[in-house]
């Protein structure tokens, strides 16, 4: 339980130590409850105060999936109705090392790779696009085709800038990720995650330990 009392106080601010307390210790009671005899299932609080609006309107939810190739996972969310905050994270049952990934994304094939991203990992599109981490990162269990729609998406509010050339590039970007998408254009994959709670799942990709 230990794992999932650390995500929820990564999500919150350091002023909120309070509630990080109340956060764990709830988590830790409802799981206690429900999970008697049972492994692996969701477990779920509403209703609960929203560190951004205060609001009690938050959902935190956990639940932990046998990720092939990488191990069990606690996924966890915490969403609010009211404000719309929203946070997620994935982190290994398993302590891991730190970790760099790297992939040729070649095919409209290769859309399907799965992939894992913690809050912690910095992900890499050379001459596209740097995820950073950062309190706006989120952690998630997706595929390639995934991380370039939520860079494509990231893009698309740019297209209608006010500055011609920043549009410009904006539309240039998605084309291009367009046809990397459809397997017209390849391009590099790179995670780095000092947490080692990332992988890129697929006999392709290149797997180094990272340096601390
Ligand atoms: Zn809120």
């Amino acid at each position: 339980m230990q794992a999932a009392i650390r995500i929820i106080k990564n999500f919150l601010n350091p002023a909120d130590a309070f509630m990080e307390l109340v956060f764990g210790v709830k988590l830790a009671s409802k799981k206690e409850q429900k999970g008697q005899g049972k492994k692996s299932e969701e477990m779920e609080v509403d209703n609960e105060p929203c560190p951004m609006c205060r609001e009690k309107k938050l959902v935190l939810t956990e639940r932990e999936e046998d990720i092939p190739y990488f191990g069990k996972a606690y996924l966890f969310s915490m969403t609010c109705s009211a404000c719309k905050f929203h946070e997620a994270d994935v982190e290994a049952v398993e302590e891991k090392e730190p970790v760099r990934y790297s992939i040729d994304v070649s095919s409209a094939e290769d859309m399907k790779v799965r992939v894992v991203k913690s809050s912690q990992a910095t992900v890499k599109i050379p001459h596209i696009a740097t995820i950073e981490p950062g309190p706006a990162s989120q952690g998630y269990v997706t595929n390639i085709e995934g991380i370039i729609s939520r860079i494509k998406q990231q893009t698309e509010a740019l297209k209608e800038d006010e500055d011609e050339e920043i549009a410009d590039k904006a539309r240039k970007l998605i084309k291009k990720l367009n046809r990397i998408a459809w397997g017209e254009e390849k391009t590099r994959m790179i995670i780095e995650d000092p947490s080692g709670n990332s992988a890129i799942i697929s006999d392709k990709a290149v797997v180094e330990k990272m340096k601390k």
